[in-house]
């Protein structure tokens, strides 16, 4: 579960120093080099998984819970004024590392940072179909 060419394996297991703010026996919370915010950090689970579509449930559902406690714990300790949870797969969706990661990013008034899309537009018809594929 494990892949010898991924820097994520590498420093989730202990193979590469970081700077960890979190640690337990499946995740590692780690500060982003090149943080959007002061404070910029990313789950990893230790195990390899390219993506969210190839892990299990249980590791998927264990990231998030984990990620709405470090949102509460980084936010009071960085006296942040809210916080984006932000998790790419694919390179259409922006992922750069193929290694399931989580990004926790605390925003602060006046941090100048964009994180989020362009909204478009629909119609009440299309809505409808797409609602309809979900049976
Ligand atoms: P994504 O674009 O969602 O795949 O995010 C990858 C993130 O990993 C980016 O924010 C990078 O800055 C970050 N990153 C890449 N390599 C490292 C590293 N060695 N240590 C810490 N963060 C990294
Ligand atoms: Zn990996």
């Amino acid at each position: 579960m494990r892949d010898d060419n991924c820097i994520f394996c590498k420093i989730a297991g202990g193979d590469i120093p970081t700077n960890a703010i979190y640690e337990d026996n499946d995740y590692k919370v780690i500060l982003d080099m090149s943080p959007a915010t002061r404070g910029h950090a990313l789950i990893l689970p230790k195990e390899h998984y390219k993506n969210i579509y190839e892990m299990p449930e249980e590791r998927v559902a264990g990231a998030f819970r984990l990620a709405g406690k470090m949102a509460q714990t980084m936010t009071d300790k960085l006296g942040a004024d809210g916080f984006n949870i932000v998790q790419n797969n694919n390179e259409i969706a922006g992922q750069t590392v193929f290694h399931f990661h989580i990004h926790l990013i605390p925003r602060y008034e006046g941090d100048g940072q964009v994180v989020g899309w362009r909204p478009g537009e629909s119609t009440p018809e299309e809505l409808s179909k797409i609602k309809d594929l979900f049976g």
